[in-house]
């Protein structure tokens, strides 16, 4: 679990491409995330479904890889839920054996592609290579919620017409809001994105979390990041997943 952590917080600073594996089998699952890490991709391992499904909801993936037979929530209902969320992130799914019938229902779940295992490690290398060819041709970069805009790539933020100076933190968080919205954010996921070595002091989040609030309703318009008592934060948003 440390060792995750801190592949996540080391990767996160640069714009290398995150993926998260999950996959029950626990030296098939380090023995990937390690030639991946080699291969300069940032990895987080889930061993279960319910462990996966959590850190899609909070983690900005690029690339999902997904084996179908997991304890917790399985492959196929994992992909199910990942679409029916509005999320769009490349899924490639790991079959343990050639069956047709376990192809099929990945695909039709929303999967991308699949691989059969066993297989050879460069094969998996190009067809994750494939799916983020695919996927920078059909992205639109721009996070939107209601009036809300950001553009990771260009740093820039606005509401309405009005563009908003934020500081890098406060773009980090409203980030993490934009890609979750209506979703609550507890202050340590907050907290985990936003600082990669971060002792979460909720006091500290509650501070940012103003101040980004004070900035996106500075000429008048309507707060839309909530407090959800004795959780965190939230923002609704009607037009967003
Ligand atoms: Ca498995």
């Amino acid at each position: 679990m440390q060792q995750e952590r801190r592949a996540v917080a080391f990767h996160r600073k640069g714009s290398i491409v995150r993926m998260l594996l999950v996959e029950d089998e626990q030296r098939l699952a380090s023995l990937l995330q390690q030639g991946l890490i080699d291969h300069g991709y940032a990895v987080d391992v889930a061993h279960d479904g319910t462990s996966g499904w959590e850190r899609i909801q909070v983690e900005p993936y690029d690339v999902v890889i997904l084996d179908i037979m997991l304890p917790g929530i399985d492959g196929i209902t994992l992909c199910r839920k990942l679409r029916a969320a509005g999320l769009n992130t490349p899924v490639l799914m790991l079959t343990a054996r050639d069956r047709v019938r376990d192809r099929v229902l990945g695909l039709d779940s929303g999967a991308d592609d699949y691989l059969t295992k066993p297989f050879a490690f460069p094969e998996l290398l190009a067809r994750i290579r494939a799916l983020l060819r695919r996927e920078s041709g059909s992205r639109d970069p721009v996070l939107r919620a209601g009036d809300v805009e950001l553009d990771p790539q260009a740093r820039t933020a606005r509401r309405g017409t009005r563009s908003l100076e934020l500081t890098s933190k406060e773009f980090g968080i409203l980030e993490l809001f934009l890609r979750n919205a209506n979703r609550v954010l507890t202050r340590s996921q907050i907290a985990e994105h936003v600082w990669s070595d971060f002792a979460a002091e909720s006091n500290v989040i509650d501070v940012y979390v103003s101040a980004l609030r004070r900035k996106l309703s500075e000429a008048g318009e309507p707060n839309i990041i909530h407090t959800v008592r004795g959780i965190g934060y939230q923002l609704r948003s009607r037009d967003s997943p």
